[in-house]
């Protein structure tokens, strides 16, 4: 009886002391009469992490274009792109030539697409082979403090970015006589020797690329103490030959397993290109085979980016299960065929009971795939118990950001405040943050036990609190995001 009073009370306590969510959701239902007034309400709002992010794609061409002109390359009309062939346009003339200032702006990024000469899948795609020459023209500190600052300046807490964590020369070493994938045991032991070589060079690398964290005020990019944590993620090409696949992937499996700021492997390239459907199954065989053998790490894998228009039904049928069931993806990027799915109900109970989640990515499965409003599986998703979160994919390229995400989702797909609240959580819970969660069983009104004041303005951190949260990076970041909601409530009584 005593303790079902103190019980009462603590309750009474807590929901007096807690931030006040509805002064907040109530200024959302206002700005959420246009666009302007959404888009300065929710840059504001801490959105938690971005884990679908291709860091080459989210830097502007603008920006590319300035890097050109620094390094005085030269641009080549009929190819729109940029290099060093001085018989070319000097990069400087675009600023007085506006046919070619558009010319490049347009083909290295949506900006401009109407969809009348080109599919935008096929524009956004082309965008990649084009702007490589200018975008190797901007310094790296320049380059992450962009695209990282942006995120941060967004009230990000956290990113899982998708830019190469090895040298470039350590990895041109590795892939020197690449062994026949046939024999993929024996191939694994040639390889061995040189993957612990690619580890010692890419561990170098990421400390050196610490230090450019400064230019973004932090004394690292990667810590979990910082406002912005980031972890990298090594991508593949679902393109390559088998051979080359086979070693690009124990790559991956093998970093992501062995350095601790490589959280996860990925595949990229079209996945409806005939050379990625007629090598799924191979290449999740591959990964599954590597996984096994080289630490079980953490995958994330594009799964089901794909319709009708642009791949056979048949493709769809079992894409996003077996890049579950063989491929071993934690989450799955896109998904946005998963209707097409055979034994749906099943395939959604197995990703319940697996804890697999999904990257949203709207404003690019709006513009590569036509895919939006009510054609989207965003709330199919809901509906059946899938955690799923918002994510840039390629926002340079797309001309997006994660608060145009956002918009998105308020607006394309009616997602409330507290749906966005919870998508930002999800994005921190399913990251590949290591240690023991804030919250009990992924409920998200449930905080482990000396946080269950967290949610209240004056919440003092006890020692209790403070040994738990030393032992887990996502706790730390969780922690940071509920605190930053909280002062963000406040704001608005
Ligand atoms: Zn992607």
């Amino acid at each position: 009886m005593r303790g079902k009073l103190v019980l009462g009370l603590l309750i009474a306590l807590t929901s007096v002391a807690v931030a006040d969510e509805k002064g907040a959701e109530r200024a959302f239902e206002r700005a959420k009469r246009t666009e302007p007034e959404l888009i300065a309400f929710l840059k504001r709002v801490p959105k938690g992490g971005d884990l679908h992010n291709h860091a080459s794609g989210a830097y502007y061409t603008d920006g590319m274009l300035d890097a050109a002109i620094q390094q005085g390359l030269f641009f080549d009309p009929a190819t729109s792109r940029f290099g060093t062939d001085s018989t070319k346009v000097p990069a400087k003339n675009l600023l007085t030539n506006n046919a070619l200032l558009y010319q490049f702006l347009n083909a290295a990024s949506m900006r401009g697409w109407t969809g009348e000469a080109q599919s935008g899948h096929d524009h956004f795609f082309e965008t990649f082979g084009i702007f490589g020459g200018a975008l190797n023209a901007v310094p790296e500190e320049e380059f992450f403090a962009e695209v990282i600052g942006r995120a941060k300046r967004q009230n990000l807490q956290y990113m899982e970015l998708m830019a190469g964590p090895s040298p470039s020369d350590a990895l041109n070493e590795y892939f020197k006589d690449t062994p026949s994938s046939a024999d993929m045991a024996r191939a694994l032991d040639i390889l061995r020797p040189r993957l612990e070589k690619l580890l010692t060079a890419t561990t170098k690398n990421l400390d050196e690329r610490e230090k450019l964290a400064a230019r973004i005020g932090q004394r690292s990019f990667t810590s979990a103490d910082e406002p912005m944590t980031v972890r990298w993620v090594y991508s593949i090409n679902r393109l390559a030959s088998a051979d080359s696949f086979f070693a690009n992937a124990a790559a991956g499996i093998f970093l992501a397993a062995r350095e601790p700021r490589v959280c996860a492997m990925n595949m990229v390239a079209p996945e409806d290109h005939p050379l990625s459907r007629q090598n799924f199954e191979s290449q999740m065989r591959m990964i599954d085979f590597l996984w096994r053998n080289l630490g079980k790490p953490n995958l994330t894998l594009h799964g089901g980016e794909l319709t009708t228009a642009i791949s056979p039904p048949d493709a769809m049928r079992d894409r996003i299960r077996k890049t579950i069931e063989i491929g071993h993806a934690k989450r799955i990027g896109h998904g946005v065929s998963i209707a097409w799915e055979d034994d749906l109900d099943g395939l959604f109970d197995e990703m319940r009971k697996l804890g697999i989640a999904v990257e949203i990515c709207l404003t690019s499965n709006a513009s590569i795939l036509g895919v939006s409003g009510d054609r989207h599986p965003l709330r199919l998703y809901r509906a059946n118990g899938i955690p799923v979160f918002l994510n840039t994919d390629d926002e340079g390229v797309s001309r997006s950001t994660m608060t145009l995400e956002w918009v998105r989702a308020v607006r394309d797909q009616g997602m409330t405040y507290r749906d966005l609240k919870e998508m930002a959580r999800n994005s921190i819970e399913y990251s590949f943050l290591p240690g023991r969660s804030l919250y009990e069983g992924r409920n998200y009104a449930q905080l482990a036990g000396p946080f269950q004041g967290a949610r209240a303005p004056g919440w003092k951190q006890t020692a209790e609190a403070e040994q738990m949260l030393r032992a887990s990076e996502k706790m730390r970041v969780q922690l940071r995001l509920e605190r930053a909601f909280v002062a963000f409530e406040s704001k608005y009584p």
